[in-house]
């Protein structure tokens, strides 16, 4: 059986933890074996439907009185608990920086080799054959995965999501963990909502787009300066998001939001084929680089060639000042 670790939302499932289920389900079938899925957390028995309706035979709950918010070692420690009895083949988590955690403590636990981020998985007779997406997509690996079982994740926002043709019954089972202090070490305390009353990606009529030239979430200080002064909002490219610099909801390119604002100012943004197919749609483009012979170049209507860390501060006081 393979065994997919959900990840959700008070019962909302990601659209990353979709897409997995997806790739689990595309994997199962070619072994001819069963998928079943995990969830935890403050309203896990939400998943279910869609779980099923995704391919999943057996839905697990896990159950325990200190399990309702994310704690990645107590999730790690609960799934390898349920998985002793059942001897999953693989075990798949999200390639989300949630999933990646959890799957590198169960890792850790099992003391087995994992495979992040995974776009392509080919099962062999005694390892798998998987394409990794690494450093910000600019990378593809390919790699053998050993282990029993293996452990995986997939991706984000990279495979598409479907439900299967012809879901199994609905079926639950609950599963409750034998777990010490030790294991919630680390969890989430408290949640905060985000700030609503910032120009949404989809409505603004002009975007500044930061890329792995900005350095750091910090560097992302004067082009908020910027986008306040000029009621526009900020974007960013995959490298962003991959480093954890802006959340993913930010991200614009193939794999992130479609984007057609009057202005697209890129800073620090190399124009990939896959950011462009994001900003195409922009009206004009502005980018801002170091590197003369960025390609970005060859596609924006107005270049500065130099430092966006001086370059965007000058816009800023030249809009005060006018
Ligand atoms: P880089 O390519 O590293 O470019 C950084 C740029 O910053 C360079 O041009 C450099 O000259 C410039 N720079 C450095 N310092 C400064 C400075 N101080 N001032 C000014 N300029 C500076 N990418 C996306 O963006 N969106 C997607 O949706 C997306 N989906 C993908 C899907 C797949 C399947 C794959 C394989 C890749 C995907 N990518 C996506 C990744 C994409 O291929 C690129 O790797 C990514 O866009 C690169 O981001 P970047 O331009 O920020 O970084």
């Amino acid at each position: 059986m393979i065994l997919a670790i959900l990840d959700h939302h008070h019962g909302a499932i990601q659209s990353a933890s979709l897409e997995m289920l997806t790739a689990a389900r595309g994997l199962a079938e070619t072994l001819g074996i069963e998928l079943e899925a995990v969830a935890i957390g403050e309203g896990a028995e939400a998943c279910v439907e869609t779980a099923v309706s995704y391919g999943a035979s057996t839905v697990h709950l896990i159950e325990h009185d200190q399990l309702d918010r994310y704690a990645p070692e107590a999730w790690a420690r609960s799934v390898a608990q349920l998985s002793e009895d059942s001897s999953p083949e693989a075990i798949l988590g999200v390639g989300t920086e949630r999933g990646n955690e959890v799957m590198a403590h169960l890792a850790a636990v099992m003391d087995a080799p994992l495979a992040a981020n995974c776009m392509e998985i080919t099962p062999g007779d005694e390892t798998y054959f998987v394409t990794r997406v690494r450093w910000g997509g600019s990378l593809l690996e390919e790699a053998n995965l050993s282990g029993d079982p293996k452990l995986l994740t997939v991706a984000a926002h990279v495979l598409s999501a479907a439900p299967a043709d012809s879901p199994p019954a609905a079926n639950t089972s609950i599963f409750s963990p034998e777990l010490d202090e030790k294991a919630f070490r680390v969890r989430v305390k408290e949640l905060v909502k985000p700030e609503t009353d910032k120009v949404s990606l989809t409505d603004a009529k002009i975007i500044i787009g930061g890329g792995r030239g900005v350095g750091s979430s910090e560097g992302f200080e004067p082009l908020e300066e910027l986008a306040a002064l000029t009621g526009g909002a900020i974007g960013c490219s995959r490298a962003v998001t991959n480093h954890g610099w802006r959340p993913h909801a930010d991200q614009i390119g193939q794999t992130g939001g479609r984007v057609a604002p009057d202005l697209y100012i890129a800073c620090g943004i190399s124009g990939a084929i896959q950011h462009m197919a994001g900003c195409k749609g922009s009206k004009v483009i502005l980018a801002i680089n170091t590197d003369p012979d960025a390609s970005i170049l060859g596609k924006a209507n107005y270049a500065v060639i130099g430092d966006l860390h001086e370059v965007i501060p000058a816009i800023s006081e030249a809009l005060r000042n006018s």
